[in-house]
Protein backbone atom coordinates (compact mmCIF):
# COMPACT_ATOMS: atom_id res chain seq x y z
CA UNK A 1 0.00 0.00 0.00
CA UNK A 2 0.82 3.25 -1.17
CA UNK A 3 0.38 5.95 1.61
CA UNK A 4 0.08 9.24 0.28
CA UNK A 5 1.89 12.31 1.97
CA UNK A 6 0.65 15.15 3.14
CA UNK A 7 3.46 18.26 2.54
CA UNK A 8 6.30 18.43 4.35
CA UNK A 9 5.64 20.97 7.04
CA UNK A 10 2.56 18.91 8.03
CA UNK A 11 4.22 15.36 7.98
CA UNK A 12 6.61 16.93 10.48
CA UNK A 13 4.22 18.09 12.79
CA UNK A 14 2.54 16.68 15.97
CA UNK A 15 -0.62 18.26 16.15
CA UNK A 16 -2.23 19.62 19.52
CA UNK A 17 -2.86 17.71 21.95
CA UNK A 18 -4.74 17.94 25.60
CA UNK A 19 -5.18 14.44 27.27
CA UNK A 20 -8.56 13.25 28.30
CA UNK A 21 -8.44 10.92 30.83
CA UNK A 22 -11.93 9.60 32.75
CA UNK A 23 -11.78 11.80 35.98
CA UNK A 24 -14.48 12.58 38.37
CA UNK A 25 -12.17 15.98 39.23
CA UNK A 26 -11.93 17.79 35.90
CA UNK A 27 -9.46 20.89 35.76
CA UNK A 28 -7.30 20.85 32.91
CA UNK A 29 -9.50 22.54 30.06
CA UNK A 30 -10.23 25.55 31.53
CA UNK A 31 -14.07 25.02 31.06
CA UNK A 32 -16.62 26.61 33.57
CA UNK A 33 -17.35 23.87 36.52
CA UNK A 34 -21.31 24.49 35.97
CA UNK A 35 -23.75 24.50 33.10
CA UNK A 36 -25.26 28.33 31.65
CA UNK A 37 -28.72 28.82 33.24
CA UNK A 38 -31.78 26.97 32.66
CA UNK A 39 -33.20 29.17 30.99
CA UNK A 40 -30.56 29.46 28.41
CA UNK A 41 -31.37 25.61 27.73
CA UNK A 42 -35.04 26.30 27.58
CA UNK A 43 -34.18 29.23 25.21
CA UNK A 44 -32.03 27.30 22.91
CA UNK A 45 -34.57 24.64 22.73
CA UNK A 46 -37.24 26.76 21.29
CA UNK A 47 -34.86 27.83 19.12
CA UNK A 48 -33.91 24.87 17.85
CA UNK A 49 -37.69 24.29 16.64
CA UNK A 50 -37.57 27.05 15.00
CA UNK A 51 -34.81 26.73 12.80
CA UNK A 52 -35.68 26.29 9.37
CA UNK A 53 -33.57 23.21 8.58
CA UNK A 54 -33.77 22.98 4.98
CA UNK A 55 -32.24 26.63 4.41
CA UNK A 56 -28.62 27.83 4.55
CA UNK A 57 -28.13 29.44 7.39
CA UNK A 58 -28.11 33.54 7.01
CA UNK A 59 -24.50 33.61 5.74
CA UNK A 60 -23.76 36.77 7.47
CA UNK A 61 -24.94 36.46 11.11
CA UNK A 62 -25.75 39.58 11.11
CA UNK A 63 -28.36 39.45 14.25
CA UNK A 64 -25.48 37.27 16.54
CA UNK A 65 -22.91 39.79 15.07
CA UNK A 66 -24.85 42.50 16.00
CA UNK A 67 -26.18 40.78 19.67
CA UNK A 68 -22.40 40.45 20.44
CA UNK A 69 -21.48 44.03 18.58
CA UNK A 70 -24.00 45.81 21.72
CA UNK A 71 -22.20 43.68 24.42
CA UNK A 72 -19.09 45.49 23.34
CA UNK A 73 -20.27 49.59 22.25
CA UNK A 74 -19.73 48.51 18.44
CA UNK A 75 -21.63 47.84 15.21
CA UNK A 76 -21.98 44.26 13.23
CA UNK A 77 -19.53 45.48 10.68
CA UNK A 78 -16.79 45.65 13.54
CA UNK A 79 -17.65 41.91 15.03
CA UNK A 80 -16.36 38.62 13.36
CA UNK A 81 -17.79 35.02 14.67
CA UNK A 82 -16.75 31.80 13.43
CA UNK A 83 -16.97 28.38 15.33
CA UNK A 84 -14.56 28.97 18.61
CA UNK A 85 -11.74 31.37 18.90
CA UNK A 86 -9.41 29.11 17.44
CA UNK A 87 -11.13 29.18 14.06
CA UNK A 88 -11.10 33.40 15.04
CA UNK A 89 -7.17 32.75 14.74
CA UNK A 90 -6.94 30.60 12.10
CA UNK A 91 -9.16 32.92 9.59
CA UNK A 92 -6.66 35.38 10.61
CA UNK A 93 -3.86 33.53 9.60
CA UNK A 94 -5.28 32.58 6.75
CA UNK A 95 -6.40 36.22 5.65
CA UNK A 96 -2.75 38.59 6.88
CA UNK A 97 -0.25 35.27 7.14
CA UNK A 98 0.90 32.47 4.81
CA UNK A 99 4.31 32.17 2.89
CA UNK A 100 6.56 34.77 3.07
CA UNK A 101 4.61 36.47 6.05
CA UNK A 102 5.12 35.72 9.65
CA UNK A 103 3.78 35.95 13.01
CA UNK A 104 5.03 37.11 16.42
CA UNK A 105 4.83 35.16 19.72
CA UNK A 106 5.97 35.73 23.25
CA UNK A 107 6.82 32.33 25.09
CA UNK A 108 5.21 31.01 26.91
CA UNK A 109 1.90 31.85 25.62
CA UNK A 110 -1.13 29.82 23.99
CA UNK A 111 0.65 27.01 21.77
CA UNK A 112 -2.13 27.27 18.97
CA UNK A 113 -1.23 30.75 17.88
CA UNK A 114 2.07 29.46 16.82
CA UNK A 115 0.67 25.90 15.37
CA UNK A 116 -2.01 27.70 13.25
CA UNK A 117 0.57 29.57 11.99
CA UNK A 118 2.83 26.82 10.85
CA UNK A 119 -0.24 25.11 9.54
CA UNK A 120 -1.30 27.92 7.11
CA UNK A 121 2.28 28.20 5.94
CA UNK A 122 3.48 31.59 7.93
CA UNK A 123 7.28 31.63 9.67
CA UNK A 124 6.95 31.92 13.45
CA UNK A 125 9.14 34.51 14.75
CA UNK A 126 9.51 33.28 19.02
CA UNK A 127 10.66 36.00 21.71
CA UNK A 128 11.11 35.00 24.98
CA UNK A 129 9.46 36.58 28.07
CA UNK A 130 11.19 37.39 31.19
CA UNK A 131 12.21 35.14 33.99
CA UNK A 132 8.79 35.58 36.00
CA UNK A 133 6.91 35.10 32.72
CA UNK A 134 5.53 39.06 32.27
CA UNK A 135 6.58 40.77 28.91
CA UNK A 136 10.07 41.96 28.24
CA UNK A 137 9.44 45.09 25.80
CA UNK A 138 13.23 45.24 24.81
CA UNK A 139 12.50 41.42 23.29
CA UNK A 140 9.61 42.76 21.86
CA UNK A 141 11.60 45.87 19.90
CA UNK A 142 13.85 43.35 19.04
CA UNK A 143 11.57 40.74 17.43
CA UNK A 144 9.27 42.79 16.30
CA UNK A 145 12.19 44.90 14.41
CA UNK A 146 13.96 41.68 13.04
CA UNK A 147 10.65 39.74 11.57
CA UNK A 148 8.39 42.83 10.64
CA UNK A 149 5.64 40.48 10.94
CA UNK A 150 2.21 40.26 9.66
CA UNK A 151 0.75 39.24 13.02
CA UNK A 152 1.65 40.09 16.44
CA UNK A 153 0.33 38.11 18.91
CA UNK A 154 -0.48 38.99 22.96
CA UNK A 155 -2.41 36.82 25.20
CA UNK A 156 -4.41 38.65 27.71
CA UNK A 157 -5.01 37.19 30.68
CA UNK A 158 -1.72 34.72 29.20
CA UNK A 159 -2.28 30.97 28.99
CA UNK A 160 -0.66 29.03 30.57
CA UNK A 161 0.30 31.63 33.21
CA UNK A 162 -2.69 33.87 33.84
CA UNK A 163 -1.24 36.84 34.02
CA UNK A 164 -2.33 40.09 32.65
CA UNK A 165 -0.62 42.59 29.99
CA UNK A 166 -1.94 46.44 31.39
CA UNK A 167 -3.02 48.92 29.35
CA UNK A 168 0.29 50.58 28.81
CA UNK A 169 1.96 47.14 27.70
CA UNK A 170 -0.47 47.03 25.22
CA UNK A 171 -0.26 50.50 24.02
CA UNK A 172 3.67 50.19 24.12
CA UNK A 173 3.35 47.07 21.76
CA UNK A 174 0.85 48.47 19.35
CA UNK A 175 2.97 51.44 18.61
CA UNK A 176 5.77 48.69 17.67
CA UNK A 177 4.04 46.40 16.08
CA UNK A 178 4.46 46.73 11.76
CA UNK A 179 0.80 45.01 11.30
CA UNK A 180 -2.08 43.77 13.01
CA UNK A 181 -2.15 43.33 17.06
CA UNK A 182 -4.47 40.22 17.60
CA UNK A 183 -5.15 40.51 21.95
CA UNK A 184 -6.36 36.75 22.76
CA UNK A 185 -8.70 37.59 25.24
CA UNK A 186 -10.32 34.08 25.71
CA UNK A 187 -10.39 34.91 29.52
CA UNK A 188 -10.87 38.28 29.35
CA UNK A 189 -13.64 39.18 31.54
CA UNK A 190 -12.09 37.41 34.46
CA UNK A 191 -9.66 40.18 34.19
CA UNK A 192 -9.65 43.78 35.68
CA UNK A 193 -9.25 45.14 32.01
CA UNK A 194 -9.79 44.82 28.33
CA UNK A 195 -7.98 45.68 25.30
CA UNK A 196 -11.22 46.37 23.55
CA UNK A 197 -11.23 49.94 25.14
CA UNK A 198 -8.56 50.51 22.80
CA UNK A 199 -10.66 49.13 19.19
CA UNK A 200 -10.93 51.71 17.25
CA UNK A 201 -11.26 52.17 12.82
CA UNK A 202 -8.05 53.43 13.02
CA UNK A 203 -5.98 51.09 15.06
CA UNK A 204 -4.73 48.01 13.74
CA UNK A 205 -5.62 45.77 16.30
CA UNK A 206 -8.12 43.07 17.25
CA UNK A 207 -9.44 41.24 20.45
CA UNK A 208 -10.41 37.85 20.00
CA UNK A 209 -12.96 36.61 22.75
CA UNK A 210 -14.85 32.89 23.14
CA UNK A 211 -18.12 31.91 24.45
CA UNK A 212 -16.32 28.76 25.83
CA UNK A 213 -14.74 30.03 28.81
CA UNK A 214 -16.93 32.77 30.62
CA UNK A 215 -20.31 31.76 28.72
CA UNK A 216 -20.28 27.96 30.11
CA UNK A 217 -20.63 27.11 26.58
CA UNK A 218 -17.66 25.27 25.31
CA UNK A 219 -19.65 22.40 23.27
CA UNK A 220 -20.86 25.01 21.04
CA UNK A 221 -17.74 26.28 19.59
CA UNK A 222 -18.58 29.82 19.17
CA UNK A 223 -16.08 32.69 19.50
CA UNK A 224 -15.35 36.02 17.52
CA UNK A 225 -13.37 39.30 17.07
CA UNK A 226 -13.73 43.09 17.78
CA UNK A 227 -11.54 45.26 15.84
CA UNK A 228 -11.82 47.63 12.74
CA UNK A 229 -14.56 47.06 10.12
CA UNK A 230 -11.76 47.14 7.72
CA UNK A 231 -10.62 43.78 8.77
CA UNK A 232 -13.78 41.86 9.39
CA UNK A 233 -14.06 43.04 5.52
CA UNK A 234 -11.49 41.00 4.51
CA UNK A 235 -11.94 37.89 7.12
CA UNK A 236 -15.37 37.49 5.37
CA UNK A 237 -13.86 37.40 2.09
CA UNK A 238 -11.90 34.29 3.02
CA UNK A 239 -14.01 32.32 5.75
CA UNK A 240 -15.79 29.10 4.20
CA UNK A 241 -19.83 30.28 3.24
CA UNK A 242 -22.42 29.60 5.54
CA UNK A 243 -19.40 28.45 8.01
CA UNK A 244 -21.64 29.74 11.36
CA UNK A 245 -24.87 27.32 10.82
CA UNK A 246 -27.92 28.16 12.03
CA UNK A 247 -28.35 26.56 15.36
CA UNK A 248 -25.30 27.82 16.39
CA UNK A 249 -25.92 31.36 15.87
CA UNK A 250 -29.80 31.38 17.40
CA UNK A 251 -27.80 29.52 20.51
CA UNK A 252 -25.48 32.37 20.78
CA UNK A 253 -28.25 34.92 20.73
CA UNK A 254 -30.01 33.34 23.04
CA UNK A 255 -26.79 33.37 25.71
CA UNK A 256 -26.17 37.10 24.86
CA UNK A 257 -29.58 37.74 26.71
CA UNK A 258 -27.85 35.77 30.22
CA UNK A 259 -25.61 38.12 30.49
CA UNK A 260 -25.99 38.99 33.52
CA UNK A 261 -25.93 35.29 34.61
CA UNK A 262 -22.52 35.41 32.93
CA UNK A 263 -20.88 37.69 35.19
CA UNK A 264 -22.15 36.29 38.29
CA UNK A 265 -20.68 33.23 37.55
CA UNK A 266 -17.31 35.37 36.03
CA UNK A 267 -17.53 36.85 39.42
CA UNK A 268 -17.58 33.62 41.83
CA UNK A 269 -15.16 32.06 39.90
CA UNK A 270 -13.10 35.47 40.53
CA UNK A 271 -13.90 34.94 44.04
CA UNK A 272 -12.75 31.66 44.41
CA UNK A 273 -9.66 31.71 42.37
CA UNK A 274 -8.10 33.69 45.05
CA UNK A 275 -9.28 31.28 47.26
CA UNK A 276 -7.40 28.84 45.37
CA UNK A 277 -4.09 30.64 44.64
CA UNK A 278 -3.84 31.92 48.51
CA UNK A 279 -4.30 27.80 49.78
CA UNK A 280 -1.70 26.85 46.76
CA UNK A 281 0.80 29.36 48.24
CA UNK A 282 0.61 28.23 51.47
CA UNK A 283 1.62 24.27 50.29
CA UNK A 284 5.19 24.78 49.35
CA UNK A 285 4.26 25.26 45.84
CA UNK A 286 5.46 28.74 43.32
CA UNK A 287 2.15 30.09 42.42
CA UNK A 288 1.68 32.68 39.35
CA UNK A 289 -0.71 35.46 39.67
CA UNK A 290 -3.66 34.66 37.24
CA UNK A 291 -6.30 37.36 35.91
CA UNK A 292 -8.06 34.21 34.49
CA UNK A 293 -9.94 31.14 36.10
CA UNK A 294 -6.96 28.95 36.08
CA UNK A 295 -3.57 28.86 38.06
CA UNK A 296 -0.31 27.68 37.15
CA UNK A 297 1.61 26.85 39.83
CA UNK A 298 5.03 24.66 40.40
CA UNK A 299 5.83 22.30 43.43
CA UNK A 300 8.81 23.06 45.20
CA UNK A 301 8.92 19.29 46.65
CA UNK A 302 7.80 16.70 44.36
CA UNK A 303 8.44 16.83 40.89
CA UNK A 304 5.97 18.50 38.55
CA UNK A 305 5.13 15.58 36.70
CA UNK A 306 5.35 12.85 39.44
CA UNK A 307 2.59 14.89 41.12
CA UNK A 308 0.38 14.79 38.50
CA UNK A 309 0.35 11.15 38.01
CA UNK A 310 -0.66 10.88 41.92
CA UNK A 311 -3.20 13.72 40.73
CA UNK A 312 -4.62 11.40 38.53
CA UNK A 313 -4.21 8.15 40.41
CA UNK A 314 -6.65 10.13 43.03
CA UNK A 315 -8.92 10.56 39.90
CA UNK A 316 -8.31 14.65 39.71
CA UNK A 317 -6.58 16.18 36.15
CA UNK A 318 -4.60 18.99 36.01
CA UNK A 319 -3.22 19.95 32.66
CA UNK A 320 0.68 18.76 32.83
CA UNK A 321 2.83 21.63 31.59
CA UNK A 322 5.87 20.37 33.80
CA UNK A 323 7.85 19.15 30.48
CA UNK A 324 7.11 21.99 28.52
CA UNK A 325 9.56 24.06 27.21
CA UNK A 326 10.29 26.99 30.06
CA UNK A 327 7.78 25.58 32.18
CA UNK A 328 9.87 22.77 33.92
CA UNK A 329 7.92 21.14 36.46
CA UNK A 330 4.62 23.32 36.41
CA UNK A 331 1.03 22.69 36.38
CA UNK A 332 -2.28 24.69 35.57
CA UNK A 333 -5.02 24.14 37.38
CA UNK A 334 -8.48 25.23 36.28
CA UNK A 335 -10.76 27.07 38.97
CA UNK A 336 -13.43 24.17 39.78
CA UNK A 337 -16.36 24.40 42.05
CA UNK A 338 -15.12 25.01 45.65
CA UNK A 339 -15.73 21.10 46.38
CA UNK A 340 -13.56 20.06 43.44
CA UNK A 341 -10.96 22.80 44.04
CA UNK A 342 -10.84 21.24 47.82
CA UNK A 343 -10.48 17.97 46.51
CA UNK A 344 -7.66 18.99 44.80
CA UNK A 345 -6.15 21.03 47.78
CA UNK A 346 -6.33 18.26 50.24
CA UNK A 347 -4.76 16.02 47.40
CA UNK A 348 -1.87 17.89 47.19
CA UNK A 349 -1.49 18.23 50.65
CA UNK A 350 -0.98 14.90 51.05
CA UNK A 351 1.50 14.35 47.81
CA UNK A 352 3.91 17.38 48.31
CA UNK A 353 3.65 16.81 52.86
C1 LIG B 1 -9.41 28.20 25.19
C2 LIG B 1 -8.61 29.19 24.43
C3 LIG B 1 -8.97 29.55 23.14
C4 LIG B 1 -9.92 28.74 22.31
O1 LIG B 1 -11.18 29.01 22.52
P1 LIG B 1 -12.31 28.39 21.60
O2 LIG B 1 -13.20 29.57 21.45
O3 LIG B 1 -12.89 27.30 22.43
O4 LIG B 1 -11.74 27.93 20.31
C5 LIG B 1 -8.31 30.59 22.51
N1 LIG B 1 -7.28 31.21 23.12
C6 LIG B 1 -6.88 30.85 24.34
C7 LIG B 1 -5.75 31.55 24.96
C8 LIG B 1 -7.52 29.82 25.03
O5 LIG B 1 -7.07 29.43 26.22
Amino acid sequence: MIRVQPRASVALMEGYHSPQLDVEVRLNTNESPVPPPPGFTEAVAKAASEVAWHRYPDRACTELRARIGELHGVGPEQVFVANGSNEVLQTLSLTYGGPGRSVAVFEPTYALHAHIARLTGTDVAEGERAEDFSLDLAEVRRVLGEARPAITYLCSPNNPTGMVETRATVEEVLTLAPGLLVVDEAYGQFAPWSALELVDEDTPLVVTQTFSKTWSMAAARLGYLVGPSWVVAELEKVVLPYHLDAFKQAAGIAAVGFRREMEQRVAQLNEERGRLESALSDLPCDVWPSGANFVLFRPRTVEGGDVWRQLVDRSILVRNCSSWPRLDGCLRVTVGTRDEDDRLLAALGEILR
